[in-house]
């Protein structure tokens, strides 16, 4: 059998891995890649037929591993794509959203006549070829194991990381030969709040893992609901300001949300008025009230003793543009949750701009912000920033933590390894990460006996 890696090779996004059984062809995720150098419009080029294609294996929802299915779909992909339930629901909403995204960048450039690339920007794909896409969908519950064929056996094991979120475990009949394959997707830490902690793979021959946080470790001195009191107390509690914290709407905000619900509850804060200020982020708690079966046991047991763990009295949920805009007249010291993370379009940009200027204002950061980003600006320390074509002072306090990072950390990730037999594991590809990430966690594999590649995009390995 053959593997070729197609995207997230010494990269993050685009996570596309292309496993050859014979003549059988599994795409593990299809990806949008946003380090593409032309445009987004660049996904449309794939390095196969997407009609050859015999099945998608989705390890979960996030764009960059989901984002380009409806584009796979439209050029001629006609097989099913397997993933778990709460990855099927979670995949639709945020593909929506990619095609609001796409529109409004569409809309723009006509505006403007012409795009950043000299023609206008046509949407990569419709709602309606979200719609053809879900039509493919099979869903598979975790630690089942599904024959796809009469020779491949596919297990999703949980890895946390995001309601969903799955390695997909191979068994595969080659010619004869038993050989078992795994793919990571991305591994997410123990005691996430509302999160299982990754579950250890079955031992296998090859591994496909990630390595985001290669070389890097996770601060550790406080839990998630340490760090969030002492920065509400201090923000809210005895400045009376407002704490503004841009959060990813699904999965990062859920977790912050139950993080609050506890810290309010239990009574170790008085209560601070909480606004989650984005629809996607309503819309996608309702599907973690779906799975509730899937959270974890903490949670599950916060909701039979306290009730539901997205829902406490000073929380409001800001559903449409008007009442968004309300909250910046909110004057009492309060919590916005609001998307995007990074800071990039969203309704975070109004909270922004009326708050960057308030020496009563925290923003606090709890996930990455890409260079390019206001985020990565404002957390890098500039002084003035452009927001809705106005420069503006920045006299908020700009923090930032990694607690809520969903991804595992170095150890996490030689942790995941070690779990394997070693003298049945031949070889480890490593997959979504800098190449800086990559070569740490080759070395330490490395050191431990273990036999690392780090793939070439696009070429072929025989296993
Ligand atoms: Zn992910």
């Amino acid at each position: 059998m053959k593997l070729t890696i197609h995207g997230a090779a010494r990269q993050v996004t685009g996570s596309m891995h292309l496993l050859e059984i014979g003549q059988y062809k599994i795409l593990i995720d299809c990806g949008l890649d946003y380090e593409k150098d032309r445009s987004i419009q660049s996904n449309e080029d794939f390095p196969f037929d997407p009609a050859a294609i015999d099945v998608v294996v989705l390890t979960h929802a996030h764009i960059d591993h989901s984002g380009n299915i409806p584009t796979l779909v439209r050029l001629g992909f006609a097989g099913q794509i397997l993933c778990t339930p709460p990855t099927a629901d979670l995949t639709e909403l945020l593909l929506l959203d990619s095609v609001n995204i796409f529109m409004s960048k569409a809309a723009k450039s006509h505006k403007h006549g012409k795009g950043k690339f000299g023609t206008n920007v046509q949407p990569l794909y419709l709602q309606k070829h979200v719609m053809d896409a879900m039509d493919r969908f099979v869903t598979i519950g975790f630690n089942k194991p599904f024959r796809i064929t009469g020779d491949v056996e596919l297990t999703f094991v949980p890895v946390g990381h995001l309601l969903g979120a799955a390695a997909a475990v191979f068994k595969i009949n080659d010619g004869g030969v038993e050989k078992t394959m795994a793919f990571t997707g991305d591994i997410g830490r123990k005691n996430y709040p509302v999160l299982d902690d990754p579950q250890a793979l079955p031992p296998v021959d090859f591994l496909v893992t990630e390595s985001t946080y290669g070389g890097r470790v996770h601060t550790a001195d406080k839990s998630v609901e340490e760090t969030l009191v002492d920065v509400i107390d201090k923000c809210c509690v005895k400045e009376q300001g407002r704490l503004i914290i841009p959060a990813f709407s699904i999965g990062r905000t859920q977790s912050l949300v139950y993080s609050l619900n506890k810290i309010f509850s239990s009574g170790l804060l008085p209560p601070v008025k909480v606004f989650v200020d984005s629809p996607m982020a309503a819309r996608a708690t309702t599907i973690f009230r779906k799975y509730h079966n899937l959270v974890n046991k903490e949670a599950q047991d916060f909701y039979q003793s306290q009730g539901d763990e997205f829902e406490f009295d000073n929380l409001t949920y800001v559903e449409n543009l008007h009442d968004s805009r309300q909250v910046s007249n909110y004057y009492e010291p309060c919590i916005i949750i609001s998307s995007a993370g990074m800071l990039e379009g969203g309704r975070i940009q109004d909270h922004l701009f009326y708050n960057i200027q308030n020496f009563y204002c925290t923003i606090l950061f709890i996930g990455y912000c890409a260079k390019g980003t206001l985020g990565h600006r404002l957390l890098r320390g500039d002084s003035i920033v452009h927001i809705k074509d106005r420069d503006l002072a920045v006299y908020a306090t700009i923090k930032q933590t990694d607690v809520l990072s969903a991804h595992g950390d170095h150890d996490d990730l030689m942790n995941n390894v070690r779990t394997q037999d070693k003298a049945r594991l031949k070889n480890i590809f490593l997959v979504h990460g800098e190449d800086s990430s990559m070569q740490a966690l080759a070395d330490g594999l490395s050191a431990e006996g273990y036999t690392v590649t780090i793939p070439e995009k696009g070429l072929s390995y025989t296993l």
